[in-house]
């Protein structure tokens, strides 16, 4: 696996770069916006982006990487506070370490959202799951669709619905949703798990294919 590390300060970079090379990982190191993008390509498993850069807005950037890949984001910032979070989960990260950060952790949650970006297939689980108003989940496929029309979600987006598909009719706990979402029991990602359910109903259209479980949670609604 190949990590991509986007960092400008050189010895949190070269720190980085060690720790993960001990760790069994091929590294490359970008200094800014620029060189990330020259250096992103298929063989890139993992980005870690630094907020904070010279050249470029790290959301910004981040944005970039998203609509030329599905490769994994982990944003590491500085920067703890909520709204950057949701600024760079809306621009298509799949988590966030908050500087100064343990190494291991870090390592952990890379190691979370990669495992996530390959889904082992070999469950034996429905492969498509009718909900209610022409609305329809392809789990293998990772897609939501909406009669024929395919919605385009962030990869997080669509794990809130796979989970919530995966029991229909189940009202599906807040806090198990970002267990299985974002591979923490921390509750402060509640306003990000709300957050991303209101994108995936705007997408959706008029279609209450999601409902509100209040107290508990959400329920998919099904066929
Ligand atoms: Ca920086």
């Amino acid at each position: 696996m190949r990590i991509l590390i986007v960092e400008d300060d050189d010895r949190v970079a070269s720190a980085l770069d060690a720790f993960l090379q001990r760790s069994g990982y091929a590294t490359q190191r970008a200094a800014d916006g620029a060189e990330a993008l020259a250096l992103l390509d298929a063989q890139t498993e993992a980005v870690l982006l630094d907020l904070g850069l010279p050249d470029v807005g790290g959301i910004d950037l981040c944005r970039r990487i998203r609509a030329r890949s599905e490769v994994p984001i982990v944003v590491v910032t500085a920067r703890s506070q909520v709204i950057e979070r949701i600024r760079g989960l809306r621009a298509g990260a799949d988590d966030f370490v908050i500087k100064p950060y343990d190494v291991h952790e870090l390592l952990a949650r890379i190691e979370a959202v990669t495992r996530r970006a390959r889904p082992a297939q070999v469950e034996a689980e429905p492969v498509v799951v009718t909900a209610t108003g022409d609305v329809r989940i392809d789990l293998v496929a990772r897609r939501l669709l909406v009669g024929d029309e395919i919605i385009d979600l962030t990869p997080k987006e669509f794990d809130i619905v796979a989970v919530l598909a995966r029991h229909p009719g189940v009202a599906v706990p807040k806090d198990r949703l970002i267990r299985e979402v974002w591979n923490t029991d921390w509750r402060g990602f509640t306003h990000s798990l709300e957050v991303h359910v209101g994108a995936i109903r705007r997408k959706a259209g008029e279609r209450r294919f999601i409902k509100t479980v209040r107290g508990v949670g959400y329920r998919l609604v099904s066929g």
